[in-house]
């Protein structure tokens, strides 16, 4: 497995929603985000018809490319969202993790993942992006 986190060219997993980024989930009723098995591109269409729902970014998880120093999570090495996740996860408050890694259409390229490998995917669910970490649900 890469731990390459240098690379230019990973994804951020929970980016804004915006034409060209790829749909990778959606929220359910349970607060929880199911990852996508095919990956989907929000379009113009797409998009208009989910701002009139209310913020995307609440009810999809959006990825496009990590902007790196230009995205204010940006640590100046890492992703700092990522390690906001896994903290509160290690909270008496965190819902319990996954027992399985959730399918994911970015895995191959997800800078949270080229960070801190599995055990974000465990956790990956709880992360709504208008919300950040979600911890609606109980458990897995
Ligand atoms: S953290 Fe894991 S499950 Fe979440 S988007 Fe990245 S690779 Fe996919």
């Amino acid at each position: 497995m890469s731990k390459d986190t240098s690379k230019d060219d990973l994804a951020c997993p929970s980016a804004p929603c915006a034409p060209g980024a790829t749909i990778i989930g959606a929220v359910g009723g349970d607060g929880k985000v199911n990852h996508f098995k095919t990956p989907m591109v929000a379009d113009t269409e797409f998009i208009e018809i989910a701002e009139k729902h209310g913020s995307p970014e609440a009810r999809f998880r959006f990825s496009s490319k990590c902007e790196k120093g230009a995205c204010t999570q940006w640590t100046g090495t890492r992703c700092g969202v990522a390690d906001m996740v896994t903290d509160f996860m290690k909270t008496p408050e965190a819902p319990q993790k996954a027992q399985i890694l959730p399918p994911c259409v970015i895995r191959g390229t997800c800078r949270w993942y080229a960070q801190s490998g599995d055990d974000i995917c465990l956790s990956c669910a709880y992360v709504v992006t208008d919300g950040r970490v979600a911890a609606a649900a109980d458990n897995c």
